[in-house]
C-alpha cells in the first residue's frame, strides 16, 4: 500500500448509523483492523430516529406466534416495487435478516419488545417490525459500545471526501476532514460507504426525484449530516446511480411541530382533505400509509393540504382514539387527550398560521385562504358523504366519513417531511458497488440508505421496518464478504 497515507486499515466506513456500525463491528470480530469516520459529533445518523428493524421468520416473531415468510416478504417487495427491485439483493436481505435479530440481542445486548406492524387497518401489512427496547437510538448506543470495546477507531466530526483508487481502478483508501478540519489520507483494502442517503440536500432531492422543486420545501426529521456526500463520491469513483435512486420515505408533516404533538397526528387522520385550491382530492385513507400519503401531499400544488375538521371529530379523537397513529410516537388507536388543549392554543398563536378555527366554514376558509363558496360547496357534498354512508367521488370506507358540521371547526396545514432517502447506488447482492457496466469496483461497498436495489419508486410500508432492517443487515453481511475477500486475497 502507498506510503502517502496517515495510516492504514483493512476497512474504512464512512458513516456511524445502523449499516456503518453493524458492518464496523462485524469487521472487527472478523479480525479486521477497521476506522470509522463519522462527520457529526455523535454516531447514529438517522437510525437515532428509528424505532424497529423488519425481519422474517425470526425466532422473536416465532415466540410470539407470528408467521411473516420469507417468501411473503420476497413477493412482497417484488410486486410492491413493480418488480424494479434487484431480486438476488433481496433474496439476501429477507434470508439473513433473522440472523440480524440474532445478533443483535446475543451478541451486542438489544432487548425486543414487540414485533407488530405500524397501521393497525393497513391492507396486508406484515407483521415485520421488530421493536427494540430504548428504539434504534439505544442499538446504536449498544453497537458504538461494541465496535470501541472491540478495537474499531471511531473518528467523530471527521468527514470523508474523497475515495481513492489505484492505477487498476482498486480502491486504496480516502481522504476525509478531521475534527481539526486538518486532510487527512487514509490507506484501506476496502471502502464501505454508509452515508445514509441524501434526504438533507435539497440540491439532490430536485435532481433525483420525480417531484417538481419539492426540496426546499420538504422539512427534514433525519440527521443533518444526510447530505449525499457518500453518493457523490461513489459516483466519483467510477459507481453508478441505481434506476430508484429518487426514491424517498416521505410523510404528511406540520411545519414546526415535533412528530410526538396530537395536532400534527390528527392532521394525518382519513376525514377531509383539500388542496391549496380548496377541492378534495384523494381517499384520504391513503393516510393509512404514511409514505403513500408523504407521496400525494408531495405532489400536490404548493406540497400541502388542509385537514379540516369540526368539533364531534375532536371528541371522536379524544374519547374513542386516533385511525393512525405515527409509529411509537403516537401510537395507533391512541385516545388524543392532548388534542383539544393543544389545537386551541395553536389556534389562537399569531405564530402559528398552519392551525386555524372558526365558527362557520366560509369564515375558516378565508382565513386559510381559500374560496369560501369552493370550501362551502366541497363541504356540503361530503357532508352529504357521510350522511349516506358512501363515498362515490373516492371511495374511502365509511367508517372514516365523518361530517364536518359542528362548530367551531379547525383547519390543520400539513406539509411534507422526509425521513430518509433510499436507494441511491447500484450495488450487487454482496454491496459492492457496480459501473455502469455493471462490473464491480474491487474494494468498493454500499450499504444501508446509499444502496439501491430494495425499493421501487416508494417506500414498503406493507414491510415495516424495511430500511432499517436493511441498514443493520446490510452492514455486517458487506463486512464478511470483505473478510472473505481480503482471506482469498482479492482485496
Ligand atoms: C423519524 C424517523 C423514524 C424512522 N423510523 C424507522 C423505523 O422505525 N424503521 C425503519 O426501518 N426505518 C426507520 N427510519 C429510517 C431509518 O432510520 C434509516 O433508513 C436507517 O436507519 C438508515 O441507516 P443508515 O446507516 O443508512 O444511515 P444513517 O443512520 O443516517 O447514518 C449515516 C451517517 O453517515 C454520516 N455521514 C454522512 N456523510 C458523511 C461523510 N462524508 N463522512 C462521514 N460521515 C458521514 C451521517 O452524519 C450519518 O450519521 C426512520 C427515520 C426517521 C427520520
Amino acid at each position: 500500500m502507498s506510503q502517502d497515507f496517515d495510516t492504514s486499515y483493512d476497512v474504512i466506513v464512512i458513516g456511524s448509523g445502523a449499516s456503518g456500525l453493524s458492518c464496523a463491528v462485524r469487521a472487527a470480530k472478523n479480525g479486521l483492523s477497521c476506522a470509522l469516520l463519522e462527520k457529526e459529533a455523535q454516531t447514529g445518523g438517522s437510525s437515532n430516529f428509528a424505532e424497529g428493524h423488519a425481519a422474517f421468520e425470526s425466532d422473536e416473531q416465532a415466540k410470539r406466534g407470528i408467521v411473516v415468510t420469507k417468501g411473503q416478504a420476497f413477493d412482497t417487495y417484488l410486486d410492491y416495487s413493480h418488480w424494479r427491485a434487484n431480486p438476488s439483493l433481496v433474496t439476501r436481505f429477507v434470508d439473513n435478516a433473522a440472523t440480524t435479530v440474532k445478533i443483535m440481542r446475543d451478541e451486542i445486548g438489544a432487548v425486543y419488545e414487540d414485533v407488530t406492524v405500524t397501521a393497525l387497518d393497513q391492507p396486508g401489512e406484515l407483521v415485520t417490525w421488530h421493536l427494540v427496547e430504548g428504539e434504534i437510538a439505544k442499538l446504536i448506543e449498544l453497537l458504538e459500545a461494541d465496535a470501541r470495546r472491540r478495537g474499531v477507531d471511531i473518528f467523530l466530526g471527521t468527514t470523508a471526501t474523497e475515495i481513492l483508487k489505484d492505477g487498476a481502478g482498486k480502491v486504496v483508501g480516502l481522504v476525509a476532514r478531521d475534527s481539526d478540519g486538518q486532510t487527512v489520507r487514509l490507506g484501506a483494502k476496502a471502502v464501505v460507504v454508509a452515508s445514509g442517503g441524501y434526504a438533507n440536500n435539497p440540491e439532490m432531492i430536485d435532481r433525483y426525484t420525480r417531484f417538481d422543486q419539492v426540496g426546499a420545501k420538504l422539512i427534514n426529521v433525519g440527521g443533518p449530516g444526510n447530505t449525499g456526500d457518500g453518493i457523490k463520491m461513489v459516483l466519483a469513483a467510477g459507481g453508478s446511480e441505481h434506476p430508484s435512486i429518487g426514491t424517498l420515505l416521505l410523510f404528511p408533516l406540520m411545519r414546526d411541530k415535533t412528530i410526538t404533538s396530537h395536532t400534527n397526528a390528527t392532521g394525518m387522520q382519513p376525514y377531509f382533505w383539500l388542496d391549496a385550491n380548496g377541492k378534495r382530492f384523494i381517499n384520504e385513507a391513503v393516510g393509512l400509509n404514511f409514505g403513500n400519503a408523504g407521496d400525494v401531499v408531495a405532489g400536490l400544488p404548493g406540497s400541502f393540504y388542509w385537514l379540516v375538521m369540526d368539533s364531534a371529530t375532536i371528541r371522536h379523537l379524544v374519547e374513542d382514539g386516533n385511525e393512525v397513529g405515527l409509529g411509537i410516537y403516537v401510537r395507533n388507536h391512541e385516545k388524543m387527550v392532548r388534542l383539544p388543549d393543544e389545537i386551541a392554543a395553536d389556534a389562537v398563536d399569531p405564530d402559528r398560521p398552519n392551525v386555524q378555527s372558526a365558527d362557520t366554514v366560509e369564515e375558516l376558509a378565508a382565513k386559510i385562504g381559500l374560496d369560501p363558496a369552493v370550501v362551502r360547496a366541497e363541504v356540503d357534498t361530503y357532508n352529504r358523504y357521510c350522511a349516506d354512508g358512501q363515498d362515490p367521488k373516492f371511495h374511502k370506507p365509511a367508517k372514516f366519513l365523518l361530517a364536518v358540521a359542528e362548530p367551531p371547526f379547525y383547519a390543520i396545514k400539513m406539509e411534507t417531511g422526509i425521513m430518509v432517502s433510499m436507494g441511491a447506488l447500484l450495488v450487487d447482492e454482496r454491496w459492492r458497488c457496480l459501473t455502469k457496466q455493471g462490473q464491480p469496483i474491487p474494494g468498493l461497498y454500499s450499504v444501508g440508505c446509499d444502496a439501491g436495489g430494495l425499493f421501487g419508486e416508494s417506500y414498503s410500508l406493507p414491510i415495516p421496518g424495511s430500511a432499517n432492517g436493511f441498514a443493520l443487515t446490510s452492514g455486517w453481511l458487506t463486512a464478511d464478504d470483505i473478510a472473505e475477500r481480503i482471506a482469498a486475497g482479492e482485496l
